[in-house]
C-alpha cells in the first residue's frame, strides 16, 4: 500500500497479557536449551553461538506506568472444533475450493507478508556503498529492496518483520549476537511499500528498552505501523488497527523466545511473549474494537528447518480454530517452510529470510512473500479467496548484494550474470517446500512457478 498513510488508530485496551512467572520458567528453559541448540541469527553457525547473558542489557530505571484499568470482557465463545490435519500428497483428495464471495460487489483487499529482515553488517556496508554510488553520505537501503517494491507496494496491506532493534542514527551498530542495526532501514521499508512491521522476535530486547524505543521511533518517523513491542504499558495495551480499503485490519505480533534474555521485571510490556491464551484474548479484543480481519505475526519454529515443528502445527490449529483470528504469518526459521490451509484459513509457517547475509547455505537465501486476497463472504466476515506466493532470493555471490523478486528476474534479462540461474534454482527449492502440507491442492498459486 503506497498511497497516503492514514493516522494510526489507537485503541487502548486493558489487562495484563503476560504471565511473567511462566515467562521466567520458559526463559530459564530457553537458557538451558541454548546450550544444546543454535537459537540465534548468526551469519555462520559455529561454536560462538552461545546465547547472550540474561543480564546483558541495561534498561532505564524509570518505574513502569500504571496499567490502564481493566474493562470487563465478555466470555469467550465456545471453542470451535479444531480442524483436523490437512492431508497432503498426490493421493489425497483435493480440498474444497476456497470460500467464494457471495456478491459481485463484495469488499476485498490483498495482504502480502514477508520473512525476517535481518541486517548483518555486510548489508550495512552494501548500503553505505549504495549511498556513495548515488553521491550521498550515510547508508541507502533502497536499492537492496528495489526489486520487490512493485509486489509490495501493489498490495493493499504489506506486512514486514523487522527482526532486530535499530541503533542511533550515527551508530554505534552491532552484528550478531546482540544486534543494533542502522535505522536508515526504516525509510527504505516505507519506500518499498510496507505498511506495518511486526517487531516481536528473539532479538527484540537485544539492546534493552533503548533499542525498542529507537526502533519504534524510527518506524513512526517512516510512517510504518508496528506491533509486538512497546515503549510503555499503554502502547502495549494499544491495538495496531490499519484501515485497508474500508476494512479495519488488526495486526498482532508475538515471539516464542528472547534468546535467553529476560524482560526486566515489571517491564514485560516491552515485548510480546507468545502464549496462546494471550493471543486469543488480544484477537478477541481486536474484533470487539471493530477489526474485521485479525492477522497474527508469530516468531516461532526451528532455525534452518523446513519442517514446522509440533509447537507450530498445534498452535496454528488452536489459533485458527478461533473465529477471532484470520491469518498467521510466521518467521524465524530463516528457511522457507510450507503454507497450509487449516479449515478455511491459512498459515504461512515460515517465510524464510527476506534480507540477511547468511551465505553458509543456499536455502537461507530463499524467501517467500505470501499474498492473500480477502473477500467479504457475508457481512463482516472475510475469507481468503486467493492465496499466492511470490518467491524471493537474496543475491550474495557478487556485489551488489540484492534482494530479488524471482518472477521479476526471470521475466527480464537485465540482471547481472548468474542472478537468473541462482533465482531459478531458488524457485525450484521453494516450490518443493511450500506445498509440503497440501497447499497446492488447497489452491495455492506460486507466482512464476
Ligand atoms: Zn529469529
Amino acid at each position: 500500500m503506497m498511497s497516503q498513510r492514514v493516522p494510526n488508530l489507537l485503541v487502548p485496551l486493558a489487562g495484563s497479557r503476560q504471565d511473567s512467572r511462566w515467562a521466567v520458567i520458559v526463559v530459564a528453559l530457553t537458557i538451558l536449551a541454548a546450550g544444546f541448540t543454535a537459537c540465534a541469527e548468526q551469519r555462520t553457525p559455529g561454536p560462538n553461538n552461545a546465547a547472550p547473558s540474561a543480564h546483558a542489557e541495561a534498561t532505564r530505571a524509570t518505574p513502569p506506568q500504571a496499567q490502564p484499568a481493566p474493562k470487563p470482557m465478555p466470555p469467550m465463545p465456545p471453542a470451535r472444533t479444531a480442524p483436523t490435519a490437512t492431508p497432503s500428497g498426490p493421493n489425497q483428495p483435493a480440498l474444497a475450493p476456497t470460500a467464494a464471495p457471495n456478491t459481485a460487489a463484495a469488499r476485498t483487499f490483498t495482504v502480502i507478508g514477508a520473512g525476517d529482515i535481518l541486517l548483518h553488517s555486510a548489508l550495512w556496508s552494501q548500503a553505505a556503498r549504495d549511498a556513495r554510488d548515488a553521491g550521498q553520505s550515510g547508508r541507502d537501503f533502497n536499492p537492496l529492496f528495489a526489486s520487490i517494491k512493485p509486489a509490495v507496494s501493489a498490495a493493499d496491506l504489506a506486512i514486514c518483520h523487522l527482526e532486530t532493534p535499530v541503533g542511533p542514527e550515527q551508530g554505534p551498530f552491532s552484528d550478531f549476537p546482540l544486534f543494533s542495526v542502522p535505522p536508515q532501514v526504516a525509510p527504505a521499508l516505507a519506500q518499498a511499500g510496507y505498511d506495518s512491521c511486526s517487531t516481536a522476535s528473539n532479538h527484540s530486547i537485544d539492546k534493552g528498552e533503548p533499542g525498542i524505543v529507537r526502533t519504534l521511533d524510527a518506524l513512526d518517523a517512516a510512517g510504518i505501523r508496528h506491533a509486538g513491542t512497546a515503549r510503555s504499558p499503554r502502547e502495549q495495551a494499544t491495538l495496531t488497527l490499519v484501515p485497508v480499503k474500508g476494512v479495519l485490519v488488526a495486526h498482532l505480533s508475538y515471539t516464542f523466545s528472547f534468546n535467553g534474555l529476560v524482560r526486566p521485571r515489571g517491564k514485560e510490556w516491552l515485548a510480546n511473549y507468545l502464549k496462546a491464551d494471550a493471543v486469543l484474548t488480544e484477537a478477541r479484543r481486536a474484533k470487539q474494537a471493530g477489526a474485521e480481519v485479525v492477522i497474527v505475526s508469530i516468531h516461532w519454529g526451528t532455525e534452518y528447518s523446513h519442517t514446522p515443528n509440533r509447537h507450530q502445527t498445534s498452535l496454528a490449529r488452536r489459533l485458527l480454530g478461533s473465529a477471532d483470528i484470520d491469518l498467521i504469518l510466521g518467521h524465524h526459521s530463516h528457511v522457507v517452510q510450507p503454507l497450509e490451509r487449516i479449515g478455511d484459513k491459512w498459515v504461512a509457517y515460515g517465510m524464510g529470510n527476506q534480507v540477511a547475509w547468511q551465505n553458509f547455505s543456499a536455502d537461507t537465501r530463499d524467501g517467500i512473500m505470501p499474498r492473500f486476497t480477502f473477500t467479504e463472504v457475508r457481512p463482516g466476515v472475510f475469507r481468503v479467496t486467493q492465496a499466492e506466493v511470490v518467491a524471493t532470493h537474496m543475491w550474495l555471490d557478487s556485489r551488489p548484494a540484492r534482494l530479488y523478486d524471482i518472477n521479476a528476474v526471470l521475466s527480464s534479462s537485465a540482471e547481472p550474470a548468474g542472478v537468473g540461474s541462482s533465482c531459478a534454482a531458488s524457485l525450484r527449492r521453494t516450490k518443493t517446500i511450500v506445498g509440503k502440507r497440501g497447499a497446492f491442492d488447497a489452491g495455492l498459486l506460486l507466482v512464476g512457478g
